[in-house]
């Protein structure tokens, strides 16, 4: 079974939408390789992407993430487990939604990942 690539950007047709000016249209590509590793492969995105480790900002064209590490797209900061949450094709809510939901993700207001169609379960706000 292949792994399927997750794109991260500002533009509308990306699997997870970051609406924010430091945020390229196609920022970068993102494989789960197991459920504790990310793959992450920047776009040649302008503001370019990042592991933070050791209270430094590393840059990073392709490499993988575990679990613990923290990205960050242009300014824009985001735990590895939350996109690790959002794009792992195991587990699952109840409802369906939730982990391995094909649906477009965008980042809320609050600083949630959620799905473009639904409420956020965060704060509510859709
Ligand atoms: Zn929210």
């Amino acid at each position: 079974m292949s792994k399927k690539v997750f794109t991260i950007g500002r533009g509308e047709n990306c699997d997870m939408v970051l609406a924010d000016p430091s945020v390229s249209r196609m920022h970068a590509e993102v494989t789960v390789e197991s459920p504790s590793r990310l793959n992450i492969k920047d776009c040649k995105s302008t503001r370019g992407t990042f592991v933070l480790r050791n209270g430094r900002a590393e840059k990073i064209l392709h490499e993988t993430i575990s679990s613990h590490e923290t990205l960050r797209f242009g300014t824009m900061d985001m735990a590895a487990s939350e996109l690790l949450r959002v794009f792992s094709p195991a587990g699952g809510t109840p409802d369906g939604q939730g982990r391995g939901h094909s649906g477009k993700r965008i980042r809320c207001e609050c600083g949630a990942v959620r799905l473009a169609d639904q409420p956020c379960s965060e704060c509510g706000a859709r």
